[in-house]
């Protein structure tokens, strides 16, 4: 009989075990967690500590008891593994109910021991909370029930908004701190400017470019010395391979930081697995080493583990980063790379914005969002999306995660048959439009500038013309822009005496229109993406307004 022991009783660890014992009804498996508790939805815990989730216990989606009586394992709770023999396949493991350590032996080990907090070293920081595991949110919880007036978040990450958001709603004045020039770095400078916006709606103080120098009782202390008054200080810059106990065992550490592990998700000891947040792993775009800290990979790791040690054949699993968070009102999700890091890796994309409805806009309660598609300007091969809004933002996102997985290419998106009736879509969904904007950009049929590009326009000689009503553009539009109607361009296009022409509407489609009509009367005009809405909510307009906002 086989005995497999795991290391890490939550997300990648237990479906390792459960996965295992489905497939294998005879192995010895026995887990060990460090914490009180195994098989807990860490995801949910912001959500407890905003009340949403008020019953701690259904976030113990299992029990030791309840796992030994479905599945026969040996889950250990508060059994710290010290130390592992690699030569005698022993495991040193401290026993924190008993205060004894013993030693326990093991044919196949899986090591998925997760991520822990970056902490930074700043002054007062063991003053600051982290949120891990259940026993994080009983500390916070007792925190929150000395009613905190303030609370300062450093850090504008995932879960950074998440604890915003929930600490708010609790009436605590919330502000946070990110040393970076926005929030939640997986999106685009344009894009996180809506979620700034919304937290800002929230009456969320934003510190952007600012560092915590110090940790004070009550406050915090920013490099350029303001103080920010803080009964709660939350520590949320991110997390990082809890790599400890596989490091002192020799196991080998990748260029990011986690366990190197190969398709079958083995260390460098061929009796060694290691799964989840631990491990670096592989990119689906370029193959290269990366981080991507998810309950989805993590879980998908541990059937991976399973099914080799159980002797099946195994689809390697490579990632693309979805994720998706919501805050406040907002949704936001992602999938892919960003432009920034296509920037970064000197890869050649093309980019486009759209700012479709949720479902058809005849129907009650549609809901715009804004949506970024990120290709190849060669193949049309989709590198990544990025989606704000609120109803429909997950549905599009992992659409086009499963376009990306599916190898479907930008145009390729319009030839998708979505589900469409009028509450739920449109009969050209979003997803679509997007295929049918990055044909036409693609192939020429039209050619579009970006909201950052403008003031390179101006210098070139590009004049704005603004094609919205003359209502619209009266409530604000492109600086220098003119207004000339769509419906209007026909009779009145010899006003603009040049045919270098750049065109603006709200979103984009107007400008469309427009700069088709231009270009075949011979004019050269560009259509600018995402129209005056993206631009107006972009760096390149609210940015400073909002850093002053924060500052009042
Ligand atoms: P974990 O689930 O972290 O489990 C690791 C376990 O190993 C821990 O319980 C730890 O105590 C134990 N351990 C470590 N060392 C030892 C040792 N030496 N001996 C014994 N036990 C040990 N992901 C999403 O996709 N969506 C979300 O919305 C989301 N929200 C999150 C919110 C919060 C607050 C947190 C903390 C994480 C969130 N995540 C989210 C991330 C997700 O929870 C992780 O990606 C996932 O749990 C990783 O699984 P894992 O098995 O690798 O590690």
């Amino acid at each position: 009989m086989r005995k497999v022991v795991i290391v890490g009783g939550v997300a990648g660890g237990m479906s390792t075990a459960t996965r295992l014992r489905r497939l294998d009804s005879e192995a010895e498996i026995i887990v060990l967690e460090k914490s009180g508790h195994v098989s807990y939805a860490n995801c949910g815990l912001p959500y407890f500590i905003g009340g949403v989730i008020d019953d701690k216990d259904s976030l113990l989606l299992q029990t030791p008891k309840s796992l030994y009586e479905r599945f026969r394992l040996d889950v250990r709770v508060r059994n710290e593994v010290i130390d592992i023999d690699r030569t005698k396949k022993e495991l040193l493991v401290q026993d924190h109910l008993t205060q004894e350590s013993y030693t326990i032996t093991y044919d196949t080990l899986v090591l998925s021991t997760g991520a822990k907090p970056v902490i930074p070293s700043i002054e007062g920081v063991e003053l600051a909370f982290t949120l891990r595991n259940i026993e994080d949110v009983e500390r916070m919880v007792s925190a929150l029930e000395k009613k905190p007036e303030s609370a300062v978040i450093i850090g504008g990450g995932f879960i950074g908004l998440e604890l915003a958001e929930n600490l708010v709603n609790q009436g605590i004045k919330v502000s946070i701190v990110e040393s970076a020039s926005q929030v939640l770095a997986p999106l685009d400078a344009e894009m996180a400017s809506l979620v700034e916006e919304e937290l800002q709606k929230n009456d969320v103080k934003l510190y952007l470019q600012s560092n915590v120098q110090s940790i004070r009782t009550g406050s915090v202390l920013l490099e350029n010395g303001e103080v920010l008054p803080s009964t709660l200080t939350i520590l949320a810059i991110g997390v990082r391979p809890d790599v400890t106990l596989a490091e002192r065992a020799g196991l080998g550490v990748g260029s990011k930081g986690g366990l190197v592990v190969n398709r079958f998700n083995l260390t460098t000891d061929p009796n060694i697995y290691a799964i989840g947040d631990l491990v670096e792993k592989v990119d689906e775009l370029d193959d290269s080493a990366t981080l991507v800290p998810l309950a989805n990979i993590a879980n998908r790791h541990g059937r991976i583990v399973a099914d080799h040690i159980a002797g099946r054949e195994i689809r390697e699993v490579k990632t693309i980063g979805t994720a998706i968070v919501k805050v406040f009102d907002l949704v936001i999700a992602t999938t892919g790379w960003n432009e920034k890091r296509l920037k970064r890796s000197s890869i050649d994309y093309l980019s486009i914005h759209s700012h479709p409805n949720s479902h058809a806009g005849y129907y009650p309660d549609a809901k715009q969002m804004s949506i970024k598609l990120l290709f190849s300007d060669k193949t049309g091969e989709i590198y990544g999306a990025q989606a704000v809004g609120s109803e429909g933002v997950d549905k599009r996102i992992d659409v086009l995660a499963t376009a990306i997985r599916g190898g479907i290419t930008a145009p390729e998106l319009a030839d998708l048959e979505l589900a469409y009736a009028p509450p739920f879509g449109s009969a050209k969904d979003p997803v679509n439009m997007l295929g049918y904007m990055a044909e036409n950009v693609l192939n020429g049929t039209e050619k579009i500038a970006h909201w950052d590009q403008i003031d390179e326009m101006v210098y070139r000689g590009y004049k704005i013309v603004d094609v919205r009503s003359q209502n619209e553009f009266e409530t604000g539009s492109l600086p220098g822009a003119v207004n000339i109607p769509v419906d209007e361009l026909r009779t009145r296009h010899p006003e603009l005496r040049t045919k270098k022409v750049l065109v603006t509407c709200q979103v984009g489609q107007r400008g469309h229109t427009a700069a088709m009509y231009l270009n075949a009367l011979g004019y050269d005009a560009f259509n600018l993406d995402g129209g005056y809405l993206l631009w107006s909510k972009s760096p390149a307009n609210g940015r400073k307004e909002r850093k002053e906002i924060a500052h009042v």
